[in-house]
């Protein structure tokens, strides 16, 4: 049984970041003979840019991809969430916070991975009244260990690493943490494979679904494509858009940073014959390790 799945966030259009992790946890479905689900996890309304989502749908077909059974809104699952949210909660793991960033900045003495580590201010002093307020989860010092495919065994603290850490924020948004132990979960989701920006979010995943009791699914995170400047690609660095008049020049592009060595000859292959080749010769084994660890555990 092999299910995986690809869920890009609808903030942008699909770039060669996204299109890498797209190809990557494809081939390792197909070559699998599993699934490969799709999840548009649009959940930051705010954030979110009202036709990303089609426009995703479109660069994925233009390339190719094909999904199976229906796609997953995260938008329609609050319901799913809150579910969660309420069984983390009656094992008296969470609690409210009103606290503003500012004030966690002021206050913490200890920085984590993603910055200062919540000097949990709420959980013994007063909340502000009338303040709307953010939700977290205690954390703890057992280390959450587990085994990435590529990049081999990982372990966290989650009370050094990172804390406790937001399960719903104070505007009412349910946090990426949750909603995609939910999901991953709901899906039946047994193998992921996504990029390595996800890799330190793991070990937060796994908390989760260990409390949730629901199964952790294999790990493998590819690493990330840059710019020239050495910054990962993304919509906050700008990447381009990726051009489906291209598609096959892209997807070969796609497969080489993906350490499979795509002959040559392919690169003016229809994409039929590209996706026949990937199909038949890709590896995860070859996908390459991140040299030196920049993400931080
Ligand atoms: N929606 C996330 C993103 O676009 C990916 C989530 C995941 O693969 O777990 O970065
Ligand atoms: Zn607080």
């Amino acid at each position: 049984m092999y299910v995986g799945r690809f869920a890009p966030s609808p903030t942008g259009p699909l770039h060669f970041g996204s299109l890498v992790a797209a190809v990557a946890s494809y081939c390792d479905a197909k070559v699998n003979h599993g699934k490969w689900l799709l999840r548009i996890e649009d959940l930051d309304k705010p954030r979110e840019i009202p036709s990303a989502a089609d426009t995703i749908l479109r660069q994925l077909e233009a390339f190719g991809f094909e999904w199976d059974g229906e796609i997953i809104y995260q938008s329609q699952r609050h319901a799913f969430y809150t579910e969660a949210f309420q069984q983390l909660n009656a094992q008296h793991l969470l609690y409210p916070c009103t606290c503003t960033r500012k004030e966690i900045a002021d206050s913490s003495q200890q920085w984590g991975i993603e910055g200062v580590i919540y000097p949990k201010t709420c959980l013994t002093h007063a909340l502000k009244p009338l303040a709307p307020s953010a939700w977290r989860i205690k954390t703890n010092a057992t280390p959450i260990q587990f085994e990435d495919a590529i990049q081999g065994t990982l372990s966290q603290q989650l009370n050094e690493a990172v804390g406790d850490f937001i399960l719903t924020r104070a505007d009412g948004l349910f946090a990426y943490q949750l909603a995609v132990v939910v999901d991953d979960a709901a899906q039946g989701i047994t193998h992921i494979v996504r990029g390595a920006d996800l890799l330190a979010s793991t070990p937060r995943q796994i908390y989760l679904q260990q409390l949730l009791q629901l199964n952790t699914p294999h790990y493998a995170h590819v690493a990330l494509a840059c710019n020239a400047a050495g910054e990962k690609l993304s919509k906050q660095t700008l990447a381009k858009s990726i051009d489906a008049s291209q598609a096959n020049q892209r997807l070969f592009e796609a497969l080489s940073f993906l350490g499979q060595h795509p002959p040559d000859e392919l690169k003016n292959a229809t994409m039929a014959d590209l996706w026949h080749w990937a199909m038949t010769y890709w590896q995860l084994e070859n996908v390459p390790k991140i040299k030196n660890m920049v993400v931080k555990m």
